[in-house]
């Protein structure tokens, strides 16, 4: 193999969607780095885009079409899937199928989803995981603008004066953003930052104020803040009377609103929403930014609304420096909504429940049908699929068994349903256990098409590895079912070129204007310069330049050209119960994505959270008799999760935090969306996965382990386990409810009962600690170490074991009294993945004299690469500061 030329895409993770540039040398090492000349990203990257490389292998991939869970051809699988799925419509009508896709898919893919279902089959029932992610959103910009239109960009988190971070962890979510709006502020001091959050966040380290927020007590927040607005005559009264409509209904639906119901919902000190309120009112050049925590809940819509109310009241909008801005969490949420993949939209922003736009794109597609009324929306999906109504499903790069809320009546759905398609590139998840036919699709770096992040701004994704065994891209795989079906002429797309110039035109077709996305300048692009095709925001009408920010000019897409204000009052969400006192908080982590089929396999970002965790603030913990690092086990009634208990003052007291992450291929019991009830936004249907009630307790574990092992473990017998990889291979983190009389057994498991190996093991009578290694040779093939309590061993210290030669007794000794030799200190918990620095590094650091964030990094490295843990390197040195104050 020889050195390929460098290729220019994008990465598949967040919505900020950060230009890279990708080489495979001779050898097939992939590396990237961050693409200088990309407007996102200008060539930074976050620890998850800097480890891409760690992620192309093949190990879990699926590599050919399956049916019954046997091999089979790409001819008889897709016969199956079009024969299973025409007879199904003929005998049941076309509501008894459905698509459920992906914000992971390329727009060309998601393009050829949604002409199929509503053009083709004539349902509308196709929604996406982005359902889970931004439909508030969407739902929020109609019904403000007329539009789903992102009004700002990137520049303006750069030019503000005032950044409103509303249920946005940015430091982790959207690490690269939060890296721009860190070096801006570094340029300009004067700026402030407000975050609002129930969590402390790493988000809150560039904080002016933090306000830790109540559950859903943020419609109450910008409702009093609209009022104060208007008491305080802050408003833009000529942009209000020019360009807006329904101002003095939201005015009057707030005017009922006193300080005092303010503080009992948000939960915040008076003082606290005072300065909030007077900084708003007297910084013109205002962005807020809003994400997960405004979206996921069951008042999303009217959280977007009033937030974008207080944007039209001071006229903040579409102006340099002056926005809201919603953050999108995938990488292509944005491409899927211009497409119309969401189960209540239609293609290129055209409205399904309009007849004249239906009339209009089944014209242009010169479909026999099109979908006249909205689908059903995630949660109705799955509940349709439970009770029959849906009899053919096909999911397509998303992974529904876990990322659904009701995540165990999702998989029992899918074990009931007649008919399971799944297209995915791993062959391991919890959805595709319960497929009839497994379709191989390309992954990143694989496959060839376009994103669109954010702030609307369109990349091209461009392959740079071959199609492995026979993995096909998602476009081409729903366009073969397409002409099996009898679809053919509106499906013979050769390329990924072919239909971005059928999207681009549909966006122009009889648009004149009227309708918000326009890419028209591409309706007829060659492959050539769909090649070259540099990033560019829309619109981009034929002719006609883009426009980096929308509605500057007060015109707006709805018939009177009117923004228009919505009638919010205050709300109260509450859900906790005597007997389910706590609230569940879910999210992500920095190093980590979705359901880990892709960040679960590099080492590197294995590193910063190796298990499932809930963070629990200290007075509960206390309460419940819960230690750090104990395992504590979250209820609802009808489900739990056992995880490990952090216990964070970041936490609010009566709440805990757990990640979305850990999935049955990585722990025993950590599917946090078995926990979340199918509560939606009755106007978006996102359902609510930040405000749950639940119960904690202390699982108490007669016994806890902790084992490092060459190969992964086949089975893992432990009422608790958390796999990671690591460097050499895999970490096992374990709780076992009884002790057992011969542990030797569980060793034997772990390590694979090797051939030609030799076992040695330990046993403390008085401690009641057990300890096991294995060799062949000089090297270790595991080493398992058991104690009545967490076990204490260095995790660092303990993987690196994996890797080093013991070719004598004394190191073999060592690993077996579970303790580093003489002079080897333990680095404590990763905390810069890229440079493998640990908090206890930096924090001995930090006592040695290193006070900032530049002179850990001088002297450690620590957070001079993609800087997505400079946040925590601060934090741990003021803990130090701290200390050494006291
Ligand atoms: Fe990828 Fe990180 Fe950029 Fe998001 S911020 S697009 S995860 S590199």
């Amino acid at each position: 193999m020889t050195a390929q030329q460098p290729t220019k895409t994008t990465c598949p993770y967040c919505g900020v969607g950060c230009g890279i540039v990708a080489e495979v040398a001779a050898s097939g090492k992939v590396t990237v780095r961050g693409d200088a000349e990309h407007p996102a990203n200008f060539g930074r990257l976050c620890s998850k885009g800097s480890a891409l490389g760690e992620t192309v292998d093949l190990d879990d991939r699926l590599l050919y079409p399956e049916v019954g869970g046997k091999r089979t051809t790409w001819d008889a699988a897709l016969d199956l899937v079009a024969s299973r799925f025409s007879k199904t419509i003929a005998e049941y009508g076309p509501d008894s199928v459905a698509l459920y896709v992906s914000g992971q898919l390329l727009t060309e893919d998601y393009y050829v989803a949604n002409k199929l279902m509503k053009g083709f089959i004539g349902s509308a029932n196709i929604d996406t995981n982005s359902r889970l992610c931004m439909a508030s959103s969407v739902a929020g910009h109609k019904r403000a603008f007329g539009s789903d239109t992102v009004p700002g960009c990137y520049a303006d988190l750069e030019i503000a004066d005032l950044i409103v971070l509303v249920g946005s962890n940015l430091a982790w979510c959207h690490p690269v953003l939060y890296q721009r709006i860190v070096a801006a502020k570094e340029k300009r001091p004067h700026m402030k930052i407000v975050l609002i959050d129930p969590r402390r966040t790493m988000t809150a380290d560039i904080a002016d104020l933090h306000l830790p927020i109540k559950p859903d007590g943020d419609v109450t927040l910008f409702v009093g803040l609209l009022k104060h607005l208007f008491e305080t005559d802050s408003i833009d009264r000529d942009f209000v009377a020019s360009h807006t409509s329904g101002c003095a209904e939201a005015v009057s639906a707030a005017e009922a609103l006193d300080a005092l119901t303010i503080v009992e919902r948000t939960g915040l000190s008076h003082s606290m929403v005072q300065r909030f309120f007077d900084l708003f009112a007297q910084t013109e050049k205002t962005v807020t930014v809003f994400s997960q925590g405004v979206n996921q809940s069951s008042c999303g819509s009217d959280k977007v609304n009033a937030i974008l109310n207080c944007h039209l009241a001071t006229g903040r909008i579409g102006k340099p420096g002056a926005s809201p801005f919603s953050v999108t969490g995938q990488p292509n949420a944005m491409g899927g909504r211009e497409v119309g993949g969401l189960a209540n939209m239609l293609a290129a922003h055209m409205d399904i429940e309009k007849a004249a736009d239906r009339e209009r794109v089944q014209r242009f597609w010169k479909s026999p049908t099109v979908a006249a009324k909205p689908g059903l929306k995630a949660v109705d999906m799955f509940r349709a699929v439970a009770d029959g109504r849906i009899k053919a499903l096909w999911i397509v790069a998303t992974n529904p068994v876990d990322s659904m809320p009701d995540a165990g009546n999702v998989e029992e759905a899918l074990r009931n349903c007649k008919f399971v398609v799944v297209s995915d590139v791993s062959a391991n998840t919890d959805t595709i256990r319960h497929a009839h036919v497994r379709l191989p699709a390309a992954a990143w770096g694989e496959k060839s098409g376009t994103v669109t992040n954010s702030e609307r701004r369109v990349s091209r994704q461009r392959s740079f590895l071959p199609l492995p065994g026979e993995a096909q891209p998602d476009w081409w795989i729903m366009c073969d079912v397409a002409k099996r079906m009898g679809f053919g002429a509106a499906f013979d797309f050769q390329s990924p070129a072919e239909i971005f110039a059928e999207h681009a035109a549909l966006s122009a077709f009889e648009n004149k204007g009227t309708r918000d996305f326009d890419i028209g300048e591409f309706g007829n692009i060659s492959e050539d310069d769909f090649d070259r095709l540099e990033p560019f925001q829309w619109p981009r009408r034929a002719g006609a330049v883009s426009l980096p920010r929308m509605f500057g000019d007060g015109r707006f897409f709805t018939l009177d050209e009117k923004a228009r204000f919505l009638a919010i009052g205050a709300k109260d969400v509450p859900r906790t119960t005597q007997a389910f006192p706590m609230t569940l908080n879910t999210g992500r982590v920095r190093d980590h994505w979705h359901t880990l089929t892709r960040t679960g396999k590099s080492q590197r970002l294995s590193q910063h959270y190796g298990e499932p965790f809930a963070e629990i603030h200290p007075e509960d913990a206390a309460r419940h008799n819960i230690k750090d690092a104990d395992l504590v086990r979250v209820s609802t009634g009808s489900a739990f999760i056992i995880v490990r208990a952090l216990v964070s003052t970041r936490q609010q007291p009566s709440s805990i935090f757990v990640p979305m992450h850990w999935t049955d291929q990585f722990a025993s019991k950590a599917r946090v969306d078995t926990l979340v009830p199918p509560i939606v936004d009755p106007v978006s249907g996102q359902p609510a996965s930040k405000n749950i009630a639940v119960r904690i307790e202390r699982f108490v574990a007669e016994a806890y382990g902790f084992a490092v092992v060459a190969q992964k473990p086949k089975h893992i017998d432990a009422e608790y386990w958390a796999l990671a990889k690591c460097n050499g291979g895999w970490r096992v983190e374990l709780g076992f409810a009884t002790s057992r009389e011969n542990w030797a057994t569980l060793a034997a498991d772990l390590f694979g009962e090797p051939s030609n190996a030799e076992t040695i093991a330990f046993h403390d009578r008085q401690s009641s600690r057990y300890r096991f290694a294995c060799y062949r040779d000089e090297a270790l093939l595991g080493a398992l170490f058991l104690a009545p309590e967490p076990v204490a061993v260095s995790r660092d210290w303990a993987v690196g074991q994996l890797t080093a030669p013991h070719p004598r007794a004394a190191a073999r000794f060592r690993l077996i009294a579970g303790r580093p030799g003489a002079g080897a200190t333990d680095k404590g918990a990763t905390v810069c993945s890229c440079f493998g620095v640990g908090a206890n590094e930096i924090a001995a650091a930090a006592r040695r004299g290193c006070g900032t964030v530049a002179a850990i990094g001088e002297t450690l490295q620590a957070g001079t690469n993609c800087g997505s843990c400079r946040a925590e390197i601060r934090t741990i040195i003021d803990a130090q500061n701290l200390e050494a104050a006291e």
